[in-house]
């Protein structure tokens, strides 16, 4: 068996999981249709609603389920950069694309400036420019940053979001995975976004909580699902499923993260027995993410064939966004960082809850094994 650290891409579906789709098949009715089979169908995805709703400590009411965080996120940009004629945006550089893209998207059709946060060499962003900040100007930086696993401080954007009356939306795919996140005490947050597949879940089924007293607008046109903001029918089994991998997840989140803590711990070190190594991205704990570790290494030639040779040595990694795997571009965080991509391949490890201390021994011999070989070519 290969061994598997790329849980930043997706993680593998639970067993629980499957077991909870499965049996949500049954549940078969359109969850709009008012007789029994709908109510049933409807009754399940209430449920996962209030249970998500309860953990985030927000109201059931603000919880809206989608296709994943891209959907989510695309939805809250819009309804955010649209709400104010004259808002402008700030953004993160080491934002996901599906943040990203839809800002630029946005300012180009609708004339509003894009104002890009400044960021060091660490992946650290410096908020100071949001001092000049109006209110109803929209904010968009992540909780944790996929690639680099840099945390923003979300306490004091939060207050900060407060005080500047900004429209916050902040793309928590990662965090939630490995924090709490207790929304009541971060009233500063306008909009958060998850993806059930990076916690065990399926694909293709995620949520948005919107907490603003203005309505999200619908990005499709149709049925009233979703209090009518977000058409067309539910995806009733995978909502269940993800009900159940959220579930898993509250209950074992705080061992998993010292898990995590642990392996990533024995993982570097480890690394650093690869010459010419450097990390990428925040090394301090608390502002970076347990199981994410991203470095760049020597290495002539294309991260891509690198990338293969582990694969066939039995090590899955890859270089940063799987989003971004196909383009040639490079990995834009990596870049905003300002380092050097000549002679160099970047590579992101991405830890979960089943690896082993075994299995980050034998990643890094493998690593070691496939450098070498490439140096003799
Ligand atoms: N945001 C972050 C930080 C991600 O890691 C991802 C997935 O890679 C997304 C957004 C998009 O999620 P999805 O592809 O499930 O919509």
């Amino acid at each position: 068996m290969s061994i598997y650290f790329d849980h930043a891409a997706t993680t593998p579906l639970r067993k629980e999981v499957k077991t909870s789709w499965i049996d949500a098949f049954e549940t078969f009715g359109n969850p709009s249709s008012l007789h029994q089979y709908g109510r049933k169908a409807k009754a399940a995805i209430e449920l996962i609603r209030r249970q998500i709703a309860q953990d985030l400590k927000v109201l059931p009411a603000e919880v809206f389920f989608t296709s994943g965080a891209t959907e989510s996120l695309n939805t809250a940009i819009r309804t955010a950069v649209l709400q104010h004629p004259h808002s402008r945006i700030y953004c993160s550089p080491i934002e996901h694309h599906a943040v990203l893209d839809c800002a630029e998207a946005l300012a180009k059709a609708y004339e509003r400036e894009l104002i890009w946060l400044a960021v060091d060499a660490q992946g650290v962003l410096n908020f100071e420019i949001l001092e000049e900040a109006r209110p109803g100007d929209v904010l968009l930086a992540m909780g944790h940053n996929n690639e680099i696993g840099n945390r923003n401080p979300l306490e004091r954007l939060s207050e900060w979001a407060l005080t500047k009356e900004l429209i916050w939306i902040t793309d928590t795919v990662q965090t939630v995975c490995i924090e709490q996140l207790p929304l009541d005490k971060l009233k500063g947050i306008t909009a958060i976004a998850a993806s059930a597949h990076k916690f065990g879940g399926p694909k293709g089924v995620g949520f948005l909580v919107w907490r603003t007293a203005f309505p999200l607008r619908p990005l499709l046109l149709g049925g009233a699902q979703e209090r009518a903001l977000r058409a067309g029918t539910e995806n009733t089994s995978a909502i269940v499923a993800m009900g159940k991998a959220w579930q898993i997840l509250q209950a074992t989140r705080t061992a998993q993260r010292e898990h995590l803590e642990q392996l990533s711990q024995a993982l570097k070190e480890q690394l650093t027995t690869i010459p010419g190594m450097a990390f990428n991205g925040s090394q301090d704990p608390v502002n970076g993410h347990p199981g994410i570790i991203n470095v760049s290494i020597p290495y002539e030639g294309k991260t891509a064939m690198l990338l293969f040779q582990l694969d066939l040595n039995g090590l899955c990694i890859s270089e940063g966004s799987a989003c971004t795997s196909g383009s040639s571009q490079g990995s834009h965080v990596i870049k905003a960082l300002g380092k050097d991509q000549k002679g160099r391949a970047h590579l992101r490890f991405s830890l979960g809850s089943e690896n082993t201390h075994e299995e980050v021994e034998k990643a890094v011999q493998i690593l070691q094994k496939c450098l070498t070989a490439a140096s003799k070519l």
